[in-house]
């Protein structure tokens, strides 16, 4: 068998024309939707990624801007940044890029992160939208996870009753995703880094998501028959080359779907970032 290949590029071109829709029937009620990413320290691929939102966002007709601050800030001032960007009007969502500085602690960061509001916090990171979402209620959702639903759903996978195995239990992409799929309807395994026998779980998956960040993690051998897989690591391999945590040729063998890295959840977890900003936008126009 050789697998379709999941095109996140060109889903995310079709999420992205879905929020400039909205974003249009916003400015005619004169309304543009606004972001703010707070972008702290150097860290190279936190600055491609950070250039990479903007660009997309204001290609869609949203407000970006970058606050850029020094590797050595403190955790005071960017709870008084973030304080900031919460009472600005101008301002619907707030995405402090991580990872932050060595210097910020663990604690301030989950701080920092709390501090956002939750009618800001586009990147579903607060515990009351981490919460919402395990209630099963309507709030924001972390972006990765989002795209991967929709990748899912795009290639028309359907997962009641299926079992999916997540690869990752990361609070930005492996538990939310098993909590969007567990919402679905699938019976999904969580594995995680002490998880025994691995490969055994992810061979009894219709669905497997790979959230890990080791290069080719997943072999071809692991993979049901038919099986949707998608990659959400993002690695580089000896000579500079993205690779994803599967390996995708092989898989492509044996799977009915598979995303490719490039190409694949990284587009849509931008996408996903725009379209929470206009909703972001939405529910505050709709509040006047
Ligand atoms: P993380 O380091 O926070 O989490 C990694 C998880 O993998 C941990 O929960 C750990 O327990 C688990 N793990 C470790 N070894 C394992 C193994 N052998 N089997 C199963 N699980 C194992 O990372 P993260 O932030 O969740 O990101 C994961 C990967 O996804 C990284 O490569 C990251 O760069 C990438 N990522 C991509 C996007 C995107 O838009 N494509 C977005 C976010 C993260």
């Amino acid at each position: 068998m050789t697998a379709r290949r999941i095109d996140g590029r060109a889903i995310a071109r079709k999420v992205r024309s879905e929020v400039a829709e909205k974003v249009t029937a916003l400015a005619a009620r004169g309304v543009t939707p606004g972001l703010a990413v707070v972008l702290a320290g150097e860290d190279p691929a936190s600055q491609v990624y950070v250039r990479n939102k903007q660009r997309m966002a204001e290609k869609v007709g949203i407000a970006a801007r970058t606050i850029r601050l020094p590797a050595d800030v403190s955790a005071d001032t960017l709870r008084a940044q973030v304080a900031e960007l919460n009472a600005d009007d101008a301002v619907h969502g707030i995405l402090v890029q991580l990872p932050l500085p060595k210097s910020i602690s663990s604690a301030e960061e989950t701080e920092i992160l709390g501090g956002i509001h939750p009618a800001k916090d586009v990147d579903g990171l607060h515990p009351m939208n981490l919460g919402r979402l395990v209630a099963g209620e309507d709030g924001f959702v972390a972006c990765t996870p989002s795209g991967c639903m929709r990748l899912l759903a795009e290639m028309d996978v359907s997962l009641s009753g299926k079992r999916a195995v997540v690869l990752g239990r990361s609070t930005i992409v492996g538990k939310p995703m098993a909590l969007l799929l567990t919402q679905a309807n699938a019976t999904v395994t969580v594995c995680h880094s002490r998880t025994q026998n691995v490969e055994a779980l992810v061979r009894e998956a219709d669905v497997v998501v790979a959230a890990v960040g080791r290069p080719e993690l997943v072999r071809g051998a692991w993979i049901k028959p038919g099986a949707a897989v998608i990659d959400v690591g993002i690695n580089r391999n000896a000579e500079g080359k993205l690779i994803g945590d599967v390996a995708y040729d092989e898989v492509a063998e044996v799977a009915g779907c598979v995303t490719p890295v490039p190409g694949g959840v990284g587009p849509m977890t931008i996408a996903f970032l725009l379209s929470n900003v206009c909703r972001a936008a939405e529910i505050a126009a709709s509040e006047g």
